[in-house]
């Protein structure tokens, strides 16, 4: 096959079929689309917009009410709670100090929070509120502690709400990694011959039986196999070197 080279000019003939005056007029993109309008239709249909409109318009209003409903049967559950609250009750019949105070609504304030009741889940509900709500933005440890203290408090709150965020799935993915990238698994190597590695562990603190509570295991790492002795929690550094020479040494040898 033979390829000659022919100018731009002189390609009459795959002009005529790529540079058609109808699909590609020199003016610009504009004439192109007057001329082909069955290539260009909107993304988005007018009911799609309309109904996106909506959604933007009343997704706040929507969520701030979720909220105040959300408040409101809160603090109803807390104070059907409190009565049967053992701190709370006591505080409400005989506030020790001036920290405690009771108001006209019926809660119960510590340093001017509302005091939450421990039952059906009260204290976890004030922490969703917070943290979890669509309003809210999943906040730090600190954060999320420091906006519910603004309102509320119990006994143990700190612990509480940390040990909430931190088992907060969502956060926990969206947490910037602070380490170094992990590396590959490096595979143990293998070993040449049964007994020549082998691994040990206690079972221990179990009921007595014939004056033993616990078990020595020892496997060996290639064959897997294992070997249980009865021995004691109390056992010393001696008393394992003889059981090792008894049950171990003395029938496979020593490991190399
Ligand atoms: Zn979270």
């Amino acid at each position: 096959m033979i390829i000659h080279f022919h100018p731009g000019k002189l390609g009459a003939k795959p002009d005529s079929l790529t540079r058609r005056w109808d699909v590609y007029p020199k003016e610009g993109d504009k004439d192109y689309a007057q001329v082909n309008p069955h290539n260009f239709r909107p993304v988005f249909t007018s009911e799609q917009l309309a109904l996106s409109l909506r959604a933007s318009t009343l997704a706040f209003p929507v969520l701030h009410t979720a909220v105040l409903m959300d408040v409101e049967q809160l603090h109803k559950d807390i104070l059907s709670a409190l009565p049967n609250d053992p701190i709370g009750s006591t505080r409400m019949s005989d506030p020790p100090d001036n920290r405690w105070t009771v108001d006209n609504s019926g809660f119960l304030h510590c340093d001017n929070r509302i005091y939450v009741p421990e039952s059906n889940d009260l204290r976890l509900h004030v922490l969703r509120n917070t943290h979890d709500h669509p309003l809210s933005g999943h906040f730090s440890q600190n954060c999320t502690l420091e906006l519910i203290r603004c309102e509320y408090t119990w006994p143990g709150i700190c612990t509480y709400v940390k040990d909430y965020v931190k088992s907060c799935t969502t956060c926990a993915r969206a947490k910037v990694l602070r380490h170094k990238p992990f590396e590959l698994l490096k595979q143990l190597p293998i070993p040449e011959r049964p007994w020549n590695s082998i691994s040990m562990d206690f079972i221990e603190q179990l009921p007595d039986s014939s004056s033993y509570t616990a078990i020595l295991v020892i496997i060996d790492c290639l064959s897997k196999q294992a070997i249980f002795i009865p021995t004691h929690d109390t056992i010393t550094s001696p008393y394992l070197a003889r059981l090792f020479l008894l049950h171990v040494f003395s029938k496979h040898g020593i490991p190399l």
